[in-house]
């Protein structure tokens, strides 16, 4: 049986059918509406197209921010207003005539990559994404933890800086405010300044810096970006040291547009972790890059697609 698998995002929602073998059998996308009525009505549509034709057993909406996915229901979704509060399961089941459940979707990613990518062969992983914001999700013993609330596995918000700066959350010193996007490209202005005689310093000179900006420049040997990214990859590596102390994963999978960043950005971390976490936990745990890219999202949300009736998921339990 397939699954969909909607990957809700701020600026556009990706809809896909997933065949129980993790093959993407059709997409649409389109721009995300923000009023909840056309949000809802956007989604409905999106869903009944990509599955016309199909075979479907149910669908998951994977959904960034605060989710509360025992009650199928969006607390906070800081790009995504539109959606907070709306009885998702009530307004979209009666439309699509499928069964729908709700999961954030960093949980999901890490559920795909857990069914179809960089850890589809072990039953321990911590994944971590790492684009504007940090993203986690934890599965261990092949379950996906959310906690009693299904809001546990926000590994981007765990402190590593007490005196940091401030994050999205409002605490400072998160992962997500050390070592996101946001963090390198804040950090890659500070160090243009400092760094008088630096590439970055003549790029940032003339235009904003981009996070792709600062991989270039460290790959043609900047020492100035170079020196953003390292300090990255330390602070990531001391995250991840205390993921690899809590979790004993088997793999800790890295995606989002930082990755691009390669072993510049992974090196260090490896090091800390080697540095900081506990054996044997820090030498059975390997660092590797995500394999599904943008695609872990509507993967993982479709395999965590549930049947009503049983419980299982649609796509096949792990
Ligand atoms: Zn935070």
């Amino acid at each position: 049986m397939n699954a969909i698998g909607v990957d809700v995002g701020g600026t556009k929602i990706a809809v896909g059918i997933v065949s129980a073998d993790g093959e993407l059998l059709d997409e649409v996308r389109q721009p995300t509406p923000h009023t909840s009525k056309r949000l809802i009505e956007a989604l409905a549509g999106a869903i009944q197209e990509v599955g016309n034709g199909h075979e479907v057993g149910g669908v998951c909406l994977a959904v960034p921010g605060n989710i509360l996915a025992t009650e199928n229901r969006v607390i906070y979704s800081p790009n995504l207003h539109a959606i907070e509060g709306v009885a998702l399961k009530d307004e979209l089941e009666p439309r699509i005539g499928l069964p729908l459940t709700v999961e954030n979707d960093a949980n999901a990613a890490a559920w795909g990559e857990f069914r179809f990518g960089a850890g589809s062969d072990v039953d321990h992983l911590v994944f971590i994404t790492l684009g504007t914001g940090v993203g986690g999700g934890v599965i261990t013993h092949g379950v996906l933890m959310r906690g009693a609330q299904g809001a546990g596995g926000e590994l981007g918000h765990t402190t590593i800086q007490a005196t940091g700066p401030r994050c999205s959350c409002g605490n400072r010193g998160c992962l997500e405010a050390m070592a996101s996007g946001t963090a390198i490209r804040r950090r890659a202005r500070e160090v243009a300044i400092e760094k008088p005689g630096s590439a970055l310093n003549r790029l940032a000179s003339t235009r904003e810096i981009l996070g792709e900006d600062v991989t270039r420049l460290a790959e043609g040997g900047d020492e100035a970006a170079l020196s953003v990214l390292e300090e990255a990859g330390v602070w990531l590596g001391i995250g991840l040291a205390g993921f690899v102390n809590v979790f004993n994963p088997e793999v800790v999978a890295i995606g989002g547009g930082v990755v691009e960043a390669g072993d510049l950005i992974l090196n260090p971390a490896r090091r800390e972790i080697q540095l900081r976490a506990r054996s044997p936990a820090r030498d059975l745990a390997e660092i590797r890059v995500a394999t599904l890219g943008a695609k872990s999202g509507i993967l993982g949300a479709a395999a965590l697609a549930r049947d009503p009736e049983s419980g299982e998921y649609v796509l096949g339990n792990p």
